[in-house]
């Protein structure tokens, strides 16, 4: 066939629920030259990218590495090597990633409690309450953290006492909390884990950060049956990522360098700054909304500072507001999903796209399509409110 032009990426400002915008260090990490998976040099950044996950998620977690695979692979690792067919397991559903959680959990045989709340809204630790004491034999309960669908924020600590107190593992998803709020893994007593690499992170899709608890390994290492997946074995897995380096499958290499570039950029900004980072910039855009009109859609007091779905006013085409800020502007932002869909922009401040300058230019652009659109909107307004 004819040779076709060379494919040239847009400079898009990635401001939906992921992946975000990567900085220009990450993407250099990456176009080095291959190496091999069990070249030596290889080995040692991968000692190191394990030091540097455990100072991230803050836990001393032996097992902690990056799965090979996006943060849904990361999911699935907790699931397969945690449950067995028969395994009582709580889910709490609050958004598009718990269902996805219940899906996953039923495919490994497991007997699922749904704990569902409104989108948009928490899961709380009395509903967690009332799940355990329906289970006879609860193994795992698993929740959200950040419900990158909705914006909502679950606190973690009592329902870990919980989970706790009822002999079950807690796992959390961390695929969008990580490196945007606190996740504090052993000070909450959380046994398993996954994240991502392309939310707060800012690092391209491709690896999940994931962590197991001492517990947790122990129930992996002691299964009965056979884990149903080859490829996500932790068993298997540990004999790469640990001393013995036997060949499991090849690791995505470059995938790993671009890991390490963007770890080391949150470890140098330091996880209490970037927190506040993230804060600050989605109290500003929470009151430049405010000044044109606009409100978030989620849970007040449980809003997260890096994913904010704004409610679409009434009138307002959802679908071609998105259009223009992409066509016209460059700027992606995320629809709705499942009862959202339609109702709600989901504005990502995640990572390095969560800065004051990226809040401008997005909310120039957004206030100009949205007058377009037939609802007159003061730009200045919106600005100055920043501040
Ligand atoms: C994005 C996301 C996932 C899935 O990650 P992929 O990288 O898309 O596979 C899981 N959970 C949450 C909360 C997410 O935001």
């Amino acid at each position: 066939m004819e040779i076709l032009p060379a494919f040239k990426a847009p400079a898009r400002l990635l401001m939906g629920p992921g992946p975000s915008n990567v900085s220009a260090e990450v993407l250099q990490s990456m176009s080095q030259p291959l190496v091999g998976h069990l070249d030596p040099v290889f080995v040692k950044m991968m000692e190191e990218l394990k030091t540097m996950l455990r100072a991230v998620f803050l836990t001393r977690n032996e097992m902690t590495f990056p799965v090979s695979g996006t943060g849904s692979a990361g999911m699935e690792f907790c699931f397969v090597n945690l449950i067995e067919p028969g395994d009582e397991v709580i889910v709490g559903v609050n958004g598009v990633f718990g269902n996805r959680m219940v899906d996953v959990a039923e495919r490994c045989g497991a007997r699922v409690t749904k704990v569902e709340a409104p989108w948009g809204q928490i899961i709380t630790p009395e509903q967690i309450a009332t799940a355990l004491q329906m289970v006879s034999r609860p193994k795992l309960v698993a929740i959200v953290h950040a419900e990158t669908s909705t914006g909502a924020l679950t606190p973690v600590e009592e329902i870990s006492r919980l989970t706790h107190a009822a002999g079950a593992l807690l796992l959390l998803d961390t695929v969008t909390s990580l490196g945007g709020c606190p996740v504090r893994l052993d000070d909450w007593g959380v046994d398993a884990t996954y994240s991502g690499t392309q939310k707060c992170l800012s690092c391209p899709p491709g690896l999940s950060p994931v962590s197991l608890s001492p517990r947790a390994l122990e129930v992996a290492r002691s299964r009965r049956t056979k884990v149903q997946s080859w490829y996500l074995d932790v068993n298997l897995l540990a004999s790469y990522w640990g001393q013995e380096r036997v060949y499991h499958h090849t690791a995505p290499i470059t995938m790993n360098y671009g890991l390490h570039a963007a770890l080391r950029l949150v470890l140098a900004e330091g996880l209490e700054n970037r927190w506040q980072r993230h804060q600050q910039n989605h109290l500003a855009l929470k009151s430049a909304l405010a000044a044109i009109g606009l409100e978030l859609a989620n849970q007040e007091g449980h809003q997260l500072w890096q994913l904010n779905p704004i409610r679409v006013p009434a009138g307002v085409d959802e679908v071609e507001v998105r259009k223009r800020l992409l066509n016209n502007f460059n700027i992606e932002v995320g629809a709705g999903l499942g009862p959202l869909k339609g109702k709600i922009w989901r504005v990502g401040l995640m990572g390095e796209t969560s800065s004051r300058e990226n809040l401008r230019q997005f909310l120039s652009a957004f206030c100009q399509v949205l007058n377009e659109c037939g609802r007159p909107t003061d730009a200045q307004a919106a600005l100055s409110a920043l501040r």
